[in-house]
């Protein structure tokens, strides 16, 4: 079993994890103006990186949302940094 760092409760197992996508895919400003090229990039498209990646992912025992930096390959989690909430 993998141990992931939460911000705010520190080493857990994974299993305590949630995962919630790849950090920085920002969703388009400009609602029904946003061409579906664009909407269907952020809704599909992922980098899916062979090493180093950044992702959101979230402790479901304490509800802190951060970015965690994983290496794919390795499968090496450095400690994660807070979104929000209990910072
Ligand atoms: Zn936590």
């Amino acid at each position: 079993m993998q141990i992931f760092s939460c911000p705010f409760c520190g080493p857990r197992p994974e299993t305590e994890f949630h995962f919630g996508g790849e950090a920085g895919n920002d969703r388009p400003h400009g609602g029904a103006s946003v061409p579906a090229q664009d909407w269907a990039a952020y809704l599909h498209l992922r980098h899916n990186p062979k090493g180093a990646a950044r992702e959101i992912w979230m402790h479901t025992t304490c509800l802190e949302v951060f970015v965690m930096e994983r290496d794919t390959l390795s499968m090496r989690a450095e400690p994660g940094q807070a979104l929000g909430g209990h910072a």
